[in-house]
Parts: structure tokens; C-alpha cells; sequence
């Protein structure tokens, strides 16, 4: 049976715009993976009438309820008394789970803090339900069956949230389908979400089992195959020749599988070959540097990168000629190669990078449309260079710039086409 799921998300915070609803984002995600569909996503304030109300239409057009957010000891954390009472459960207090949470304050910080009458009410679970631990916060979570329907409660802080659904929801939500789940992500990087879907059109909707859907994420798009089967290698086995058929229609466009990110990736591959890299970058401001820093071990292949912002430091930290700057423009291809050049030797590194652009929003009164970049590599002593429109966002003009710059350094150490 194919399950149906809506997410209630409960929190004033929520609807009068002071944090995003990212939970149900995230649990959405998860629950694609899992071949659970999500209708609604419902959010509503701090309000048990109000909270009854949803419940009570969620419970007409959704198997799967999952509540985010109320579960904590404040008065207004009330989303246990509200969907007990909606679905006619009492609610029962938990010796254990007092007593875990006793633990949790006398070993984390709270060592000092005591533990208050309030905190108490978050041990009431309903009569009979499933418990879900909460291993990053004090607020258990818990999940029952009534009236046909399934009801899982997670706590509104995200890291609490996510964890609990991985290590409790969704071992709970599986033994729904009784079907061992496998999903894997493709990621691919120099084609946008509508022209991979272009691609891939007919077979995503012919495709059941495993299915193949696309998504945008973090300036990349990236491909979910997932097979359902009796068990895991049954699964996997299903999904093996859709990857390959994949693969053979956007080739290297295809960075990884199952991989975290395309500066991971170059990282790898510096490591593997034994290579150091160095940039100066312009428009990007030291994001290149930030994120391959973000690395844990990332001093094993980056050795710095100069912000050379003006001109001037263009000139006098990587040195870029005056010459070249007057004839072209700092924003051009010429003066990319020169910073990467120039990175490469002030480093003394075998990969430089040069990153310089428009990122806007407003243009600097040349002729050079908003969203130029010209993203160079010198690799080993060749240059290559690309010059790519980003768009007027300049947030995303920067993220998509540095994107380039490590698809560049995979292309050229995995032996690819780079330009
Ligand atoms: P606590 O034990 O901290 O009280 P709780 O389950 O009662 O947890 P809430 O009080 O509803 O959760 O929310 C606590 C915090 O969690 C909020 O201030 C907010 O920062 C974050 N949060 C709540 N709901 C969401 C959500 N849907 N998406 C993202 N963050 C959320």
C-alpha cells in the first residue's frame, strides 16, 4: 500500500516568518526516499483548538501524520496533550524516559541546573505508543496508530528533529511498507534541473520501482534513484542498471554517487594525485578558500588563497600586469589566467585557481553584463579558462563561481574535457 503522509508543523515562530520551516523540508526529503508520499504540509501556531483542527482534517486525507515542534516544557508546548486527546488516548507518565532525561541534565551542561517540575511534563507519552529517544535534547518523541491512522511526534529544534527521525521515524515508517528502501543520489554538475529532466523525461515517468526524480540543491542538481524490494540487495540490485543507464546518457556531467559535495571531491582527487592548490580569487571574496577549508585535513592539498579584490592587489599579490588589466578589464578572461598564473606561483602550488567577475546585482558601467565570471586554471603550467553567466543573484553568482572552479580541478586530475 502506498502510504500517504502530511507534515504539521506547529509553531507561532513559524507563521509569523521568524524561522523557516525547515524541518518539514528536511522530512520531506526523507520521506521521498522512503516512497512515502507527502501531500500537505500544514503549519499552525501555538493553539490547541486551532492544532485540533488541523488534526482533525490531516486525519481525513493523510494515513501518516507527522507532527515537528511543541513538545517541550513550556506552557505552550502542547502538541502531546492535543493529538492524545484528538485520537481519545490518555497520556501515561514514563518512568524511563524521567529517568533518561534526569541522566541528560546531570551529564551535559546542566549540571548545575535543576530540573524543574515543567520539565516533568514532557515525560507524559501517549497510552501504548512507540517512544522515540531524543539523544540531542530533553523532549522525547513518540509514535502511535489510531483510528487507521500512524501519528509521529518530533521536537521542533532541527538537530533534535532530523536526528530523531533517522534513528527512530524512520526504522518505524519502514516497517510500515515491510520493504527494504534504497535510494541513491546522483550529482551532477554544468546542466540545470530542467535540462537533466529534458534528458531524462520519458524514462522518469516510466520508471516504478526504482523511481527517478530530480532535485536542486546547494547550485548543483542532483538525480534520486530509489528501489524498494524485499530486501536490501534486492533493492540495490534494482537500482545498479538505472545508475548505468544514467551515466550513459549525462556522462561526466555526473560527478558522483552518493558523494557530499564538488569541493570533497576535488579535495579527493588532489589527495589521491598528491597535488596542491592555490587561488586568488576577486568576485568569490575567499569562498573558494572557505569552503576546501571547511575540509577536516584540507592543509594536505590547499595551501591559500589570495583576496585580491582591486586592482591594485591584483597586481601586487599575484601579479597580474597593469598592462593586461588596461587593455581587457579586471573582469575578462586574460586577467583570470594571470591570477591563476599568478596564485599558482606566488604558492608555489602545481594548481592555481583565478576567479574574477560581475556578480551585481548592479553592473559597473561597462559593457560587461551583470554576471560575468571568467573562472581560470592553470594546471601544472596549462591554462584553461571559462567564462560563464551567473546570473544577477549574487549569493548564488558566487557559490556557482566557486562550483566551477573545483568541477574544473576534477575535470582536469580524472582526465575530462575542462573548457
Ligand atoms: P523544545 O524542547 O526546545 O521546547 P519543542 O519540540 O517544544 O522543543 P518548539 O518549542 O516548538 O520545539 O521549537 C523550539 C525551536 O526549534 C524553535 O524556537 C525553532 O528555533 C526550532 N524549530 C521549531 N520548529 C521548527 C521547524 N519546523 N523548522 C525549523 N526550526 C524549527
Amino acid at each position: 500500500m502506498k502510504h500517504s503522509a502530511e507534515i504539521i508543523s506547529v509553531g507561532t515562530e513559524l507563521l509569523l516568518g521568524n524561522i523557516t520551516n525547515t524541518d518539514a523540508r528536511d522530512i520531506s526529503i526523507m520521506l521521498s526516499e522512503l516512497g512515502i508520499n507527502v501531500f500537505y504540509h500544514t503549519v499552525v501556531g501555538d493553539n490547541p483548538e486551532r492544532l485540533k483542527d488541523v488534526v482533525a482534517i490531516a486525519k481525513k486525507r493523510a494515513d501518516i501524520i507527522i507532527t515537528t515542534g511543541g513538545l517541550g516544557p513550556t506552557c505552550d508546548d502542547l502538541t502531546k496533550q492535543t493529538l492524545a486527546e484528538a485520537f481519545g488516548l490518555k497520556l501515561i507518565y514514563d518512568e524511563q524516559e524521567a529517568e533518561t532525561m534526569r541522566q541528560y541534565f546531570k551529564t551535559r551542561l546542566h549540571a548545575n541546573r535543576p530540573i524543574t517540575q515543567n520539565n516533568y511534563q514532557q515525560v507524559y507519552l501517549p497510552e501504548g505508543c512507540t517512544v522515540f529517544h531524543n539523544t540531542c535534547g530533553t523532549a522525547p518523541g513518540c509514535a502511535f496508530e489510531a483510528q487507521g491512522v500512524h501519528v509521529l511526534m518530533l521536537p521542533g529544534p532541527p538537530r533534535e528533529c532530523m536526528t530523531m527521525f533517522r534513528l527512530s521515524a524512520m526504522p518505524y515508517l519502514q516497517k510500515l511498507s515491510g520493504d527494504e528502501i534504497i535510494s541513491h543520489n546522483l550529482h551532477i554538475f554544468g546542466m540545470g534541473e530542467s535540462s537533466v529532466e529534458d534528458r531524462l523525461r520519458s524514462r522518469m515517468l516510466e520508471l516504478q520501482n526504482p523511481t527517478l526524480a530530480p532535485y536542486a540543491k546547494d547550485g548543483e542538481v542532483r538525480l534520486r534513484v530509489t528501489a524498494k524490494a524485499a530486501s536490501a540487495d534486492e533493492a540495490e540490485a534494482l537500482c545498479r542498471p538505472v545508475i548505468e543507464e544514467v551515466r550513459g546518457i549525462l556522462g561526466s556531467l555526473i560527478y558522483g554517487v552518493d558523494t557530499d559535495s564538488l569541493e570533497n571531491t576535488a579535495y579527493g582527487l588532489l589527495k589521491k594525485a598528491g597535488k596542491t592548490l592555490a587561488a586568488a580569487e576577486s568576485c568569490t571574496g575567499g569562498l573558494l578558500a572557505k569552503r576546501i577549508t571547511d575540509i577536516p585535513g584540507a592543509s594536505s592539498v590547499f595551501l591559500g588563497s589570495a583576496v585580491t579584490y582591486a586592482s591594485g592587489a591584483k597586481t601586487a599579490l599575484v601579479g597580474v600586469s597593469p598592462a593586461t588589466l588596461a587593455a581587457h578589464g579586471a573582469v575578462s578572461a586574460e586577467v583570470a589566467r594571470e591570477m591563476a598564473s599568478g596564485a599558482r606561483r606566488t604558492f608555489g602550488s602545481d594548481l592555481g585557481i583565478g576567479i574574477t567577475g560581475l556578480v551585481g546585482p548592479d553592473g559597473d558601467g561597462s559593457d560587461t553584463p551583470v554576471g560575468t565570471v571568467f573562472i581560470a586554471l592553470d594546471a601544472e603550467g596549462t591554462i584553461y579558462c571559462r567564462g560563464v553567466h551567473l546570473g544577477t543573484d549574487r549569493q548564488r553568482g558566487r557559490t556557482m563561481a566557486v562550483h566551477h572552479a573545483f568541477d574544473m580541478i576534477r575535470r582536469y586530475l580524472t582526465g575530462l574535457e575542462i573548457e
